[in-house]
């Protein structure tokens, strides 16, 4: 069952040809086609593409010059763009949307000889925790096909639990990497804000999203983390510093290494103790393995929901006004003039959260209230980031849950938008400050369900989180679990 493998076993294979790219792309796709009706996390299939690309791979391969990469099947969340390949957004808008060209993550990806099997399922434009908000279908959790896969990148997260692809590509604005990630139990890499380009990235709040890695394992993350980083020239907010080596720094232990457990994350709101108990253990496996565990305090932690439900929307509103009817995507054909055009283009086109976010962007922004949530909200950032600048004086890392709870059923908080807000508590500060998280499962609830364990560091340090989730990871086998899925 080669589908079942991780990226560095399959590489193994490849290398010793037990296995070729084709046969092993093929296997993922007969996987697809046996689960994915039940999951539903792909939106577009690139089959013959991929056996194409796969094709190439194995004569790479033969020919003695391959990459880490070569010849492995990885899913791409449908908001980055991909040339010739529909890029829908989970948006009417952009149903029939096929870019002229490719994000530079896709542009690596595939000079690394990645096999693109397909483009997954997410939010409409990443504005969601939960998926239900893609215009086109549900993605169900593999552990529980009652339950939401989390979100945005709900698609990547389910595909890579459900081993229809080794590894994926997702996007995190607030924690639409990391907290999918933790509900299906996978590895979620969302990197220091600049770390990876955002050209192609169709943008939702410029000022936070990154492009991160999905994976079966913390090594398989870094694996493809090392391919998907470094400075673009195509993106002015990219930064120049060099990628280091993120296998390399796994072996050392954490001796020495101090972790501060913030305060103000014990006493939250709506937390399961299903899952401060699993995080609480977490912190223990920890110091045993040398780390030093202290409490540290993040004071502004209560606003970051409040002021990151401002922002975004806000630098959503703006970013969103170019789907117009004029330029690209969907235009509806029935109206009497131009106004009209905009209005029932725009009304038609995006589905409800998205308006919802629109709306509440445009009035933050407006004469007036600007001062009062913009600029409130843009100073509130910076208190959190200041946070978190005193926290990493005295530690190199911290630690957190994800999500306050495991998935929820499909349902449960579509109707009430501010208490799907609510549950993105733990990651969207990471986003206001510019640092990298990354998720590692940590538990199972009672149920059978998921639980993800957030490691934080400072700007540009991914080689540590990858160290500690490997260490974390070599300590337990949460990740070896696989959901109940025939
Ligand atoms: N759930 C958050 C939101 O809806 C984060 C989404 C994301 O990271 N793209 O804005």
């Amino acid at each position: 069952m080669p589908h079942r493998l991780t990226i560095h076993q399959a590489r193994r294979l490849l290398l010793e040809k037990k296995i070729s790219a084709v046969e092993l792309t093929q296997a993922v796709l007969d996987r697809i086609r046996d689960v994915d009706e039940r999951v539903g996390a792909y939106i577009t299939l690139c089959e013959a593409s991929a056996l194409e690309q796969a094709r190439k791979a194995d004569r790479r391969i033969a020919s003695g010059d391959p990459s880490p990469l070569t010849g492995i099947p990885v899913a791409v969340k449908d908001i980055l763009c991909t040339r010739g390949i529909r890029t829908t957004c989970g948006s009417r808008i952009l149903e029939n949307f096929i870019p002229p060209y490719d994000a530079t993550v896709i542009q690596r990806l595939e000079a690394a000889g990645v096999v693109i099997v397909g483009k997954t399922n997410m939010d409409e434009f990443a504005m969601g925790s939960s998926n239900e908000y893609s215009a086109f279908k549900l993605t169900r959790n593999p552990w529980d096909l009652s339950r939401i896969p989390g979100g945005s990148s709900g698609g990547s997260a389910a595909a890579v639990a459900a081993d229809m692809c080794l590894g994926a590509i997702g996007s995190d604005t607030g924690g639409s990497v990391r907290q999918p990630a933790s509900h299906c139990g996978v590895v979620g890499m969302k990197p220091t804000y600049g770390r990876v380009s955002r050209f192609g990235l169709v943008a939702f709040a410029s000022s936070l999203d990154q492009v991160g890695p999905l994976a079966k394992c913390v090594h398989d993350n870094a694996l493809l983390m090392k391919v998907i980083a470094g400075h673009d020239p195509k993106d002015s907010t990219s930064a120049p510093e060099p990628v280091p080596d993120y296998i390399q720094a796994f072996g050392k232990g954490l001796d020495g290494v101090t972790i501060g457990v913030p305060a103000e994350y014990r006493s939250m709101e709506g937390m399961d103790p299903e899952v401060s108990d699993a995080v609480s253990t977490a912190v223990e496996t920890m110091e045993r393995m040398g780390a030093r565990c202290v409490e540290v305090s993040l004071p502004h932690t209560p606003y970051a929901v409040a002021a990151y439900y401002v922002i975004a929307p806000s630098e959503a509103s703006s970013n969103l006004a170019r789907y117009d009817g004029v330029k690209y995507g969907f235009r509806d054909p029935e109206a009497a003039d131009l106004a009209g055009m905009y209005r029932q283009t725009r009304s038609k086109g995006f589905g409800p959260e998205v308006q919802r976010r629109i709306i509440i962007g445009t009035y933050c922004l407006s004469a007036g209230y600007y001062d009062a949530y913009y600029r409130k909200a843009s100073q509130v950032r910076s208190l959190i980031i200041r946070d978190f600048k005193n926290a990493f004086e005295s530690c190199r890392l911290l630690l957190s849950p994800v999500a306050p709870t495991p998935a929820f059923p499909i349902g449960e908080k579509v109707e009430d938008p501010l208490t799907m807000y609510l549950s993105d508590v733990f990651t969207l500060s990471a986003n206001l400050a510019g640092i990298p998280g990354i998720s590692v499962p940590c538990g199972f609830s009672g149920q059978g369900l998921p639980i993800g364990l957030q490691i934080m560091g400072n700007h540009f340090d991914e080689a540590m989180l990858y160290r500690a989730a490997h260490q974390f990871e070599q300590a337990t086998d949460y990740h070896l679990k696989k959901p109940p899925l025939q």
